[in-house]
């Protein structure tokens, strides 16, 4: 692809003590797309996303955002750049309202929010109705949209999701996927974690498998797909 990718990671590794997350790890997301990352339990995946906001940081290589550096900025600085990140486990606050809770995704900016909340409702119409409803009264897909709605509030050019169909019945998973598919359509790049790979490899343009922290394989969804390593491990060919 030609331009420039909005997120590069560099040869980058990560320890936790002395547990290597990630190792030597180099990936690109370009402009407008939907890149997965996939891999079983404790692959680092989520270290990943917690690298690129800022969260975690290397013990070598590069992360660049708009071929910026963005090793040793701190998290709020990375929102403000423009990416946002939704973590594992849909961390709503419970005891505020719905609205209260889009509000906080807002922090880093002044101004009026009726524009963005309408691009929320837009998106999860089940949010405007539960507005004023307690975040921690919701089911857990409506608290996983809730979730994602939260960070974009931030206008984010890049949406980190960790895990969105976790725990989730099939039903609300498709909704989910659909409402993903339809914020990248809208202008938002995305990467996303994924264990359900039948899920990811609907939604993602292309992606890259972790194994130990170690990229193994990566392709675009398609090719992943007919990947024979991953339809053993992820697919259950
Ligand atoms: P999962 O889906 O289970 O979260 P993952 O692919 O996202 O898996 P990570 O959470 O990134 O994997 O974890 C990568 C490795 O780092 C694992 O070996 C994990 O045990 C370890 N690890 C993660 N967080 C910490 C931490 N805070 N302290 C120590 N080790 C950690």
């Amino acid at each position: 692809m030609g331009g420039e990718a909005l997120l590069e990671l560099d040869r980058v590794t990560v320890f936790y003590g002395r547990v290597r997350a990630l190792q030597e790890v180099s990936l690109q997301v370009w402009p407008g797309e939907v890149v997965a990352l996939l891999g079983s339990n404790g692959a680092g995946k989520s270290t990943a996303l917690r690298l690129v906001s800022g969260l975690v940081a290397p013990a070598a290589g590069r992360v660049r955002f708009r071929e910026r550096d963005l090793v040793g900025l701190g998290p709020a600085s990375i929102v403000r750049l423009g990416i946002a990140h939704c973590p594992e486990g849909r961390k709503v606050f419970p005891e505020m309202t719905v609205r209260e809770n889009l509000e906080m995704g807002a922090y880093t900016r002044r101004g009026s929010l009726e524009a963005d909340l309408e691009r929320v409702w837009a998106l999860f119409p089940v949010l405007r109705q539960r507005q004023h409803q307690l975040a921690g009264s919701l089911s857990g897909g409506e608290q996983q949209m809730l979730a994602i709605g939260r960070a974009l509030m931030a206008r984010p050019a890049l949406l980190l999701l960790d895990e969105p169909s976790m725990g989730l019945a099939p039903a609300v998973v498709q909704e989910v996927a659909r409402a993903i598919r339809s914020l990248n359509a809208s202008g938002t790049t995305v990467l996303l974690v994924e264990q359900n790979v039948h899920v990811a490899l609907r939604i993602a343009h292309r992606g890259y498998v972790l194994e130990n922290g170690r990229v193994v394989v990566s392709g675009t969804a398609e090719e992943l797909s007919r990947d024979d390593r991953v339809r053993r491990a992820y697919l259950g060919a």
